[in-house]
């Protein structure tokens, strides 16, 4: 692709992500647009390589307009930055896009009547991996009723919305903000993702399946030898050599 095609496409998932978005702002799908604030869609790059799907808009998101902008978000900001990435590379979204009154989770209807413009943004974006953020994305996306204990730091290969990524579920961000060793856990989880970007299915037990390696790859180079990431620490326990477990 040159780099006119390039930006070419870009521009135009950009334009269908905003036309989307234009056609949600007075959605009233579900019960959930009678205690919004406004429709929270998503934010980020319109072809990102990687995708965060988390719950839906708490308090902070939902008067704000923008996804994970609360405490929760700030500590998915920050895991984001120890693994070299921004905001701004990557794409986030939720399984429902209007607030749940007091935060309650979101009802099987909601999620049914909101998820196919989710199945949409997926659909533009084509992201090579969709890391889900708790319970309720995974079990959207990867369509498993297991635990997180079971399948958080795996990845599953699957096709969704006619694109073919992979599913790779972490703890929810707000589960970690006040206990030191969930945060531990999804500090290991974004070293391993970090590879995954790197190395696409390479990195998993049981290659197969298209690779997902990118030559634009949003993860800085850390293959051996490679010094210009500026090191870090948490990053060098998941090393590029090391197989991720497949699930
Ligand atoms: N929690 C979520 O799941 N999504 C947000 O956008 C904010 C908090």
């Amino acid at each position: 692709m040159t780099a006119n095609s390039e930006s070419g496409a870009s521009a135009e998932a950009a334009q269908a992500l905003a036309r989307l978005e234009a056609s949600l702002r007075d959605c009233r799908g579900c019960p959930l647009c009678e205690g919004r604030t406004q429709v929270v869609f998503g934010a980020g790059d319109a072809q990102a390589d990687l995708m965060f799907v988390g719950e839906g808009p708490g308090f902070n998101e939902d008067k704000q307009g923008e996804p994970f902008v609360g405490q929760a978000g700030k500590l998915l900001t920050e895991l984001l930055e120890e693994v070299g990435l921004t905001r701004q590379e990557v794409y986030i979204g939720n399984v429902v896009k209007c607030r749940p009154p007091e935060n309650r989770d979101p009802a099987p209807q909601e999620i049914e009547a909101c998820s196919p413009f989710l199945m949409q943004q997926i659909s533009i974006i084509r992201p090579r991996v969709i890391c889900t953020l708790g319970r309720f994305a995974t079990r959207l996306l990867a369509e498993t009723e297991q635990s997180m204990t079971a399948v958080h730091g795996k990845a599953k290969q699957v096709r969704l919305a006619g694109v073919d990524t992979l599913i790779f579920p972490v703890f929810h961000p707000a589960a970690a903000l006040y206990a030191r060793t969930n945060r531990d856990v999804l500090v290991d989880d974004f070293a391993k993702l970090r590879v995954l970007l790197q190395r696409g299915t390479e990195a998993l037990n049981e290659a197969g399946g298209r690779s997902i390696e990118s030559e634009q790859s949003p993860a800085a180079d850390v293959r051996p030898g490679n010094t210009s990431t500026g090191g870090g620490t948490r990053e060098e326990r998941a090393q590029p050599t090391e197989q991720l477990p497949l699930w």
